[in-house]
């Protein structure tokens, strides 16, 4: 697809989330756990029907006209025929008459996106998968995402799904807002510079990336790297609740105040969410910056490593 088809498809889809059709990106129905999590898109006013047109009647029998010879001889032989043709044909019925302008009544204004915590998304599951099962759980979410069309990002240029990388047993779970521009090309999270500089980060917490878990609010490139929306957020962060239930995390550290906002299903700034502990699906949440602000602002990393203390006491660990 050309970026040109791309960008236009993009406008498109825009017009239709402004219309409130939330519903056309979804393939198939959402998995009845999941289904309170999209906001109910009313119907619109039915159009009240055309009246309808009666056909002008045929006369009862039909008088052919006459036609008199061709007086002009300069007629091609294709006009004169044409003309004998509509002399002959019964009269047109009259158009119908325009129908009536769409009312777009405030029923069909878009509905309010309201912010949901992951812990009101969904029960927490009865059964847990095992240590030796959970790879292939999280290998069945991916499965079930396939080349998932579920929200607009599905039609914003992305390149791969972003599903998730690191252990399927990790203890600690690192959750950003969504892939940049090298986590698209590569369908891995955190791999450019700010992934670069979580890595670090986890090592500084005595930690080895393959010892714990990445993933994102949502698996597609928001265009621009602007933050997800709501509608994104909401449709997508069902496989992430799901990656949660699995993994078991004891500890998650969301970067960023996007992923906060969205984890927690609050609105506020990030330095309201740092210092304490919240509960995300059973595992101990804290709240830090996101590494892509650490690099725009590295006098903030002081910080950033005070809330990675705060969760490597309570792990246990030593740096
Ligand atoms: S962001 Fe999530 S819900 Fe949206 S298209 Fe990508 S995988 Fe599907």
């Amino acid at each position: 697809m050309t970026p040109e088809t791309t960008e236009r498809l993009r406008a498109y889809v825009d017009y239709l989330r402004d219309l409130g059709v939330y519903d056309l990106y979804r393939r198939g129905e959402p998995r009845p756990e999941f289904a309170n999590l999209l906001a109910p898109v009313q119907a619109p006013r039915p159009v009240a029907a055309a009246p309808a047109v009666a056909p002008a009647r045929a006369p009862a029998s039909p008088v052919r006209p006459q036609v008199s010879a061709p007086a002009a001889p300069s007629l091609s032989p294709f006009a004169a025929s044409q003309q004998r043709t509509n002399a002959s044909a019964p009269p047109k019925p009259a158009p119908p008459p325009p129908p009536a302008p769409l009312e777009l009544s405030p029923a069909f204004a878009p509905p309010d996106m309201p912010l949901i915590s992951f812990n009101a998304r969904a029960e927490l599951p009865q059964h847990r998968a095992s240590p030796d099962d959970k790879p292939a759980a999280l290998q069945s979410i991916r499965h079930h995402i396939g080349d998932c069309t579920r929200c607009p990002l599905a039609y914003a240029g992305r390149r791969n799904i972003v599903f998730a990388d690191g252990n399927p047993n990790a203890r600690l779970m690192f959750v950003g807002e969504g892939p940049g521009a090298d986590e698209d090309a590569s369908g891995v999270p955190f791999v450019g510079k700010a992934g670069q500089l979580l890595n670090n980060m986890i090592n500084a917490m005595g930690l080895k990336r393959e010892e714990v878990y990445i993933a994102n609010i949502v698996k597609c490139r928001p265009p621009g790297n602007r933050n997800p929306e709501p509608v994104e957020a909401n449709t997508c962060s069902q496989f992430l609740v799901e990656q949660i239930d699995i993994v078991q995390p004891q500890f998650i550290v969301a970067l960023g105040a996007i992923a906060a906002t969205y984890l927690l299903g609050v609105k506020k700034p990030l330095v309201a969410l740092r210092g304490q502990w919240h509960d995300v699906r059973g595992s101990q949440t804290a709240v830090t910056y996101h590494p892509a602000y650490l690099l725009r602002d590295p006098s903030m990393k002081g910080e950033a490593w005070k809330d990675l203390q705060r969760v490597m006491v309570a792990m246990g660990l030593k740096s």
